[in-house]
């Protein structure tokens, strides 16, 4: 039902209200949408149109990220830390890799949060369904082209352990362009999958529709009140509504709604998988901006929490990276068909915050002495890596001089890209924002599907692990068990 309230906004009625529509909210809203519910989902960004993506960084930038991709943290040293937006959230611009949380993780999710439900065993068919839905497999040696071939030589020569990555991709013609919007859809986001998916099964969803409150009365979720971009305000009375606007907004959303506050954790643990990237120039021919840019893995130190995944692209974000000044960067870019790029991230111990400053995110991360060391190990082995696949030169992420043994934290130039644990779920009150099956502490029905839930750092990209939750989450409250195939998708009666 959909009318008009007394204050003028636009009243819709549901079962359930989904709040972003990124990798949480879509599978959730789809999910609950098959199962027979009346969903609404409300998303701020807009609708993108893969016909108009362009394939050019500095234009897509402005277009599919939050405040062109611009999003940094205060502290040494800041970190650049964009966020999608829009239907498919932060999955349109990701790279696609997709694992599966590691089972030592969730063994310390159990022992150290409570979260007795989330096994290995009971994840496993959210995982499985979450993967025939996004048509998951390895990348081939041909798609991952000639950068990930040289990460491979590197880590055979060493005897390192390494494989090709897992991706949520079908019909990949590997155009390198992945985080600015793939312009064949090859990429199977969850704006192009779960919410057609939403939408099909009979769910609103609208976008350009910023909520602003989440609605409670006597400890129960009456709805959420938003305003739109066309103008006007809007309303849904929902008697569910399951918060999942990002490790970032969601806590935002939440404390200007005066909810998930009991615990005072809510807006702290922000964890960020910090990340940085490193140069070789070859001797043969790279051209890195063929293939898959994230395409290949080297996990020989993933126990000291150091991980290597490719990344690439085209000139013009080659340019903005390179960690090189006047002529030796114009040099490098007359070289940069023979330049090869690769990832270093790093499970971070250090813990930041985020709160409300001025109506914006104030994301404070200051990065602790352990995870500078263990960029130390990680650039140290980077470098080791590309000697051994045959580099004339390193260009390690450094300032000029600076030997990685001797980098301070303020000498590393760093990006994020998995936030994590800010609403975290915590089976203890005192300890957490929601409990074990997603349900804020002491309100019934709000429920959070999204990255701020995930109560450590992964080691591994999260997507998998965001979406299996939200799918656990979802036939939680259709109180029925997890079809591991989408063949066996209940019939709604
Ligand atoms: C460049 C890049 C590459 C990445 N690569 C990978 C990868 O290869 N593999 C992987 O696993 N992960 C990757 N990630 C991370 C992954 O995409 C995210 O962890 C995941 O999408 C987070 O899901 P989420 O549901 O928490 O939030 P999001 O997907 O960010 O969705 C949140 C949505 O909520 C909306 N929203 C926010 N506030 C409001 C509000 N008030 N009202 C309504 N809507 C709101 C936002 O606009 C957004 O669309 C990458 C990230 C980036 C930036
Ligand atoms: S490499 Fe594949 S998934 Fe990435 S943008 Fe190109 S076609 Fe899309």
């Amino acid at each position: 039902m959909s009318g008009r309230g007394a204050s003028g906004a636009r009243v819709i009625d549901a079962d359930v209200c989904v709040v972003g529509a990124g990798a949480g909210g879509a599978v959730a809203a789809a999910e609950l949408a098959e199962g027979g519910l009346d969903v609404v989902v409300l998303e701020q960004g807009p609708r993108h149109d893969a016909d108009r993506f362009s394939a050019r960084p500095l234009d897509m930038l402005a277009r599919v990220y939050r405040d062109g991709g611009q999003t940094t943290t205060l502290g040494t040293p800041p970190i650049l830390l964009p966020l999608g937006r829009g239907l498919g959230g932060t999955t349109l611009v990701n790279s696609g890799t997709c694992f599966r949380t590691p089972a030592a993780v969730l063994e310390r999710w159990r022992r150290e949060f409570g979260l007795e439900g989330l096994s290995g065993d009971a994840l496993d068919a959210c995982f499985a369904r979450v993967e025939a839905a996004l048509s998951i497999q390895e990348v081939t040696p041909e798609l991952a082209g000639r950068n990930a071939a040289v990460a491979r030589r590197g880590a055979e020569a060493l005897g390192w352990s390494h494989g090709f990555l897992r991706r949520n991709a079908s019909g990949c013609v590997g155009s390198g362009v992945c985080a600015f919007g793939c312009p064949t859809s090859a990429k199977q986001h969850v704006g192009i999958t779960y919410v057609p998916r939403a939408e099909a099964a009979g769910a609103r969803v609208i976008a350009g529709a910023d909520v602003r409150h989440v609605l409670t009365a006597h400890g129960q979720a009456t709805g959420v009140e938003g305003r739109l971009a066309s103008g006007g305000r809007i309303e849904v009375r929902a008697p569910t509504v399951i918060v999942a606007a990002g490790t970032i907004h969601t806590p935002l959303l939440l404390a200007r709604s005066g909810l998930g506050r009991g615990s005072g954790q809510l807006g702290r643990n922000l964890a960020l998988h910090p990340a940085t990237g490193a140069f070789a120039l070859m001797d043969e021919p790279v051209d890195m901006a063929r293939g898959v840019p994230q395409s290949f893995y080297v996990d020989e130190f993933a126990a000291e929490g150091i991980m290597f995944e490719g990344v690439a692209g085209p000139p013009s974000y080659v340019a903005m990276s390179l960690p090189l000044s006047g002529k030796r960067h114009a040099d490098a870019m007359a070289s940069y068909r023979r330049l090869a790029m690769f990832g270093l991230m790093v499970s971070d111990s250090s813990r930041g915050s985020v709160r409300a400053l001025a109506g914006r995110p104030l994301i404070r991360y200051e990065l602790v002495e352990e995870d500078v060391a263990r960029f130390r190990t990680g650039l140290r082995h980077m470098e080791e890596l590309f000697r051994a696949a045959g580099a004339r030169e390193v260009y390690l992420p450094l300032p000029h001089g600076v030997a990685p043994e001797r980098a301070r934290a303020r000498d590393l130039k760093l990006m994020a890209f998995h936030p994590l644990g800010t609403a975290r779920a915590d089976a203890r009150p005192q300890h957490g924002v929601v409990d074990g099956d997603l349900q804020l502490h002491g309100v019934r029905g709000v429920h959070v599907a999204d990255g701020s839930v995930v109560p450590s750092s992964l080691g591994v990209n999260p997507q998998l692990t965001i979406m299996a939750l939200a799918t656990r989450l979802a036939f939680g409250l259709l109180g029925r068990a997890v079809p591991p195939t989408l063949e066996e998708v209940p019939c709604p009666s």
